[in-house]
C-alpha cells in the first residue's frame, strides 16, 4: 500500500486547537494503521527552545533531546507514540538546509529560489520521514492560519504533494470557526467560507471542513457550507467546544470522521475509544476533590505547564477526582496562607532566580506541615537548597544560577556542562536512564529498578554535597547509572516529600499516567 497522506491547515483564527484535531484523527484511526505526525511551524528559529514560554508556550523534549512544539504533547499523548525530532519541521530548518546546500554548490550555479529549491526541501523532508519510519498514515499539520505570509511555503508544498504522491493518496482538512454571536443566535459560515476562500487561492481545495463552534453545527449550516465551499455535506464536521480535549475524538467519531476519511483515503482501521470514554466518563463524575497549589512564575499563562496539566488530567481520569489547580505566583510572594486551604503543592521547572525565595519558602512550609509536594526540574534544585539550608545548616546555600557568589553551591554547573558554549546546546536534554534504590517511594511507585525520564536544565546537585546532604536524612531515590547525578529524592517519614531532576510530565499518557504525579495526586487523595 502506498503511504497516505492528510493534511491539516487553519483558518480565521490560530488557537482553534489543530493540534488536537491531527491529534485525535491519529487517536481514531491509530488501531490498525501506523501513524507519524509532522508538524511544519513558519518561525525562523530553528526549534522554539531558545523561545519565551509567554510567546510559544511550554518547550516540549522528545526522548532523542528535541526541543519541539507543544502540539508533539498531545502527538505523544493522543497517539501513544514516541515522536523524533525530524518530525518538526520549522522554516528555521529549512532555511538552514537551503542555505547550506546552496554554499556546498549543491545547485550548480542556479539562481535560488523559493520554488522550486525551498519547497523541494519541505517535500523532501518528509519524503525522506515516510521512508524511513515506513508509515501507513502520515499526518502533515502546518502551524499558524491560512493567509500568515510565514506559512506560504508550506502550504506550496503540501499543495504540490498531490502530484508527487497521487491524488487518492492525500487529503486536506482545514479546521475554522464558526462563531454563534450574542444576540444573533445563529451559526455563522462567512469566516469559513472566507478562509476557504483563501485556502483555494493557494490551490489547496479542502476535502473535509472541521467547523469549530460552541454547538453541534446545524444541518442547514453544514448545507450552507457545503455549498459555498465545495465540499460534500457529510464532510462539514464539527470541532465542538469541550472542557476535556480528550472529548475531541469521541466528537469526531460522532460526527462520523473515521468513515469519511477511510472512505477518501481508502484505508479501515475502525476507531476503538472503549477504554478511552471510560477514563472520560471517570473525569465527568469525580468521585472526590482535592486543590493542588502550582508555584511557579509563568502562572499568568498555563500553557507554559501543559504537559502538568495534562498529568494531572490523565490522574483524574484514572483516580475519579477532580483536581483545582491553584496557581500560585512566587514573585514577590507575601501571603502564603493558601498553604491552609491546599491538598498538595507542585514546584514545577523554571529558569533565573526570580520567585526562586517564595518557592523555598513554600517547601519549607510543605515540608515542616507535611503537605504533599512534588518537585519537578527546578524543585528538585530548591527542595534541596531548602533542606541544605535549615537541616544541614548551610545557610545561605543556594544554586550557582540562582546566586553565583552564594558560599553553599549545593547546586551547580558540573564541569562537563560548562564547557559547552553554544546557547541551547548547554542543557542536558532528552531521555536519560536512572537506577532506583530498592525500598523508596520512588522506586514504589515505579515499580522497577531501572527508570527513563526526560531532562531539559543545565543544572545539578552538587556532588561535592551529596555526603552532606544524605547524612541528614535526604534520600536520593534515582541517580544517574554511574551514581554522579542525582534523579529522584525523598523525605521519608512524610506523606509524600518527593523529587525529580526531570520532566516525568512529559511521557504521562491518558491510558498511563505518569507515576510520580499518580502518587501524588493518590497522597493528596489521603486527607
Ligand atoms: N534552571 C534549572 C536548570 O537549568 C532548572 C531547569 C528546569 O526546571 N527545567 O538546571
Amino acid at each position: 500500500m502506498s503511504v497516505k497522506y492528510i493534511i491539516v491547515t487553519g483558518g480565521v483564527l490560530s488557537g482553534l486547537g489543530k493540534g488536537i484535531a491531527a491529534a485525535a484523527i491519529g487517536h481514531l484511526l491509530s488501531s490498525r494503521l501506523k501513524i507519524i505526525p509532522v508538524k511544519c511551524d513558519g518561525y525562523l528559529n530553528v526549534d522554539p527552545g531558545t523561545m519565551n514560554p509567554f510567546e510559544h508556550g511550554e518547550v516540549f523534549v522528545l526522548d532523542d533531546g528535541a526541543e519541539v512544539d507543544m502540539d508533539f504533547g498531545h502527538y505523544e499523548r493522543f497517539l501513544g507514540i514516541t515522536c523524533k525530532s525530524k518530525w518538526n519541521l520549522t522554516m528555521g530548518k529549512v532555511f538552514q538546509t537551503v542555505r547550506d546546500k546552496e554554499r556546498r554548490g549543491d545547485y550548480l550555479g542556479k539562481t535560488v529560489q523559493y520554488i522550486p529549491h525551498v519547497t523541494d526541501v519541505i517535500k523532501s523532508h518528509v519524503f525522506e520521514i515516510a521512508e524511513e519510519e515506513t508509515p501507513d498514515l502520515v499526518i502533515i499539520e502546518i502551524g499558524g492560519t491560512v493567509g500568515d505570509i510565514e506559512n506560504e511555503l508550506f502550504l506550496e508544498a503540501v499543495r504540490q504533494m498531490k502530484e508527487d504522491v497521487g491524488r487518492e493518496n492525500i487529503i486536506y482538512i482545514h479546521l475554522t470557526y464558526v462563531p454563534v454571536p450574542y444576540g444573533v443566535n445563529e451559526q455563522k459560515s462567512k469566516p469559513t467560507q472566507q478562509s476557504v476562500n483563501l485556502l483555494k487561492q493557494r490551490g489547496i481545495f479542502p476535502d473535509i471542513i472541521i467547523g469549530r463552534c460552541s454547538q453541534f453545527l446545524t444541518r442547514e449550516i453544514k448545507a450552507k457550507i457545503s455549498s459555498f465551499c465545495d465540499v460534500s455535506q457529510d464532510a462539514v464536521i464539527t470541532g465542538l467546544d469541550v472542557d476535556d480535549i480528550y472529548e475531541i475524538p469521541v466528537v469526531f467519531e460522532r460526527e462520523n470522521l473515521p468513515e469519511i476519511i477511510h472512505k477518501k483515503l481508502n484505508i479501515y482501521s475502525p476507531p476503538d475509544l472503549r477504554k478511552w470514554k471510560e477514563l472520560i466518563e471517570n473525569t465527568r463524575n469525580p468521585k472526590n476533590e482535592i486543590t493542588v497549589s502550582m508555584c511557579g512564575k509563568y502562572t499568568r499563562l498555563e500553557d507554559s505547564y501543559a504537559s502538568i496539566v495534562e498529568s494531572f488530567n490523565h490522574c483524574s481520569a484514572h483516580l475519579g477526582c477532580k483536581i483545582n489547580l491553584k496557581w500560585i505566583e512566587t514573585t514577590d510572594l507575601q501571603d502564603t496562607s493558601f498553604i491552609d486551604n491546599t491538598d498538595g503543592i507542585v514546584v514545577p521547572g523554571g529558569f533565573g532566580s526570580r520567585g526562586t525565595e517564595g518557592k523555598i519558602e513554600i517547601i519549607r512550609l510543605a515540608r515542616e506541615r507535611n503537605i504533599p509536594f512534588l518537585g519537578l526540574c527546578l524543585g528538585l534544585q530548591l527542595a534541596v537548597i531548602e533542606f541544605a539550608r535549615n537541616i544541614c545548616g548551610l545557610s545561605g546555600a543556594n544554586s550557582t544560577e540562582i546566586e553565583p557568589d552564594t558560599p553553599y553551591p549545593v547546586i551547580d554547573i558540573l564541569p562537563e556542562q560548562r564547557n559547552i558554549s553554544e546557547k541551547g546546546a548547554t542543557m542536558r536534554l532528552g531521555a536519560y536512564p536512572a537506577v532506583l534504590k530498592k525500598g523508596t517511594l520512588v522506586h514504589s511507585l515505579y515499580g522497577t529498578e531501572e527508570v527513563s525520564e526526560r531532562h531539559r536544565h543545565r543544572y545539578e546537585v552538587n556532588p561535592d554535597y551529596h555526603s552532606v546532604i544524605a547524612d541528614k536524612g535526604m534520600v536520593f531515590s534515582g541517580t544517574s547509572l554511574d551514581g554522579r547525578l542525582v534523579e529522584f529524592i525523598e523525605l521519608p517519614g512524610l506523606k509524600f516529600f518527593a523529587a525529580t531532576q526531570a520532566h516525568p510530565e512529559l511521557k504521562s499518557r491518558m491510558e498511563k499516567p505518569a507515576p510520580m504525579f499518580f502518587g501524588f495526586i493518590r497522597a493528596c487523595l489521603q486527607k
